[in-house]
């Protein structure tokens, strides 16, 4: 059995009466969530990178952004630093896999030059054009990232396959069915998660949380404007809930979360 842990890499905050039609007013905190997974074989497996402590070199758009969604990041909470603090030298990171593209997910990007990324279809789509509304800054990448070793997730990269009655369209990340890469549509172009040994999906923003999935139906028309494909993102949701339901642990980006072991 591998092992997958959780990281804080940074946080924001939101008014999440502002978010959802009969919820009560409050300010809830939203935790950017790094998960590392040990293969047995000795590969690790990075999901999102979490917020930049670097400044933010992203003009107008970032300005705007960082107004919306403030994010609260200190230095011990890059993700270099909190993987070094946990005995795990960054460069034994062999992959790093991006759900989305958005700020909170790819602001530790720069910190892994030996990895190789992998990238849905979508997500290349998004930095041949990045658009405001798409919330993707090409400015918090690094200048290496275009050479950077990749792996693209194709249409035909994913095969349709049923987990615990299920249909999920996945891919098998190291060849041996511990490590799903699973199409989870809507939130932006080519959001995808990550199922762990059949007993954990990473869900990125596929929710705003786990306990927020059912929310979804009520979100209010400005929030859901902005997702990429809101009718796509409602489906997910459905999944997401049966997936919870069937038994597997569903784990949002931004869930706080008790324990930093995940599969233990
Ligand atoms: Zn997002």
């Amino acid at each position: 059995m591998g092992r997958l842990r959780h990281y804080v890499c940074g946080s924001t905050s939101h008014e999440l009466g502002a978010v959802f039609r009969g919820m009560a007013a409050g300010r809830r905190e939203f935790p950017a969530g790094v998960f590392l997974y040990d293969a047995d074989d000795g590969r690790r497996v990075l999901f999102d990178t979490g917020y930049a402590t670097a400044p933010w070199h992203t003009g107008w758009r970032g300005r705007v952004y960082r107004r919306l969604l403030p994010p609260n990041v200190a230095a011990v909470e890059d993700v270099a630093a909190r993987l070094t603090a946990d005995g795990v030298d960054p460069a034994s990171v062999t992959h790093v896999v991006l759900s989305h593209l958005h700020p909170d997910h790819v602001g530790g990007v720069r910190r892994f030059p030996e990895a190789t990324f992998v990238l849905s279809e979508g997500h290349e789509r998004t930095l041949r054009a990045p658009r405001v509304r798409t919330g993707v800054l090409p400015g918090l990448l690094p200048e290496w990232f275009a050479r950077a070793e990749r792996v693209v997730l194709h249409d035909d990269a994913f095969q349709s396959t049923t987990v615990d009655g299920v249909e999920l369209r996945a891919h098998d990340l190291l060849g041996d069915g511990s490590y799903l890469i699973v199409d989870l549509p809507g939130h932006a172009d080519g959001h995808v998660g990550a199922l762990v040994e059949s007993r954990v999906l990473l869900a990125g923003d596929a929710a705003w949380g786990h306990d927020l999935i059912d929310a979804s139906s009520r979100m209010r028309w400005l929030p859901l404007a902005i997702q990429h494909d809101a009718g796509r993102y409602m489906a997910t949701s459905t999944v997401l809930t049966h997936l919870a339901g069937a038994g597997i642990r569903v784990v949002c980006s931004h869930d706080p979360l008790a324990s930093t072991e995940l599969l233990g």
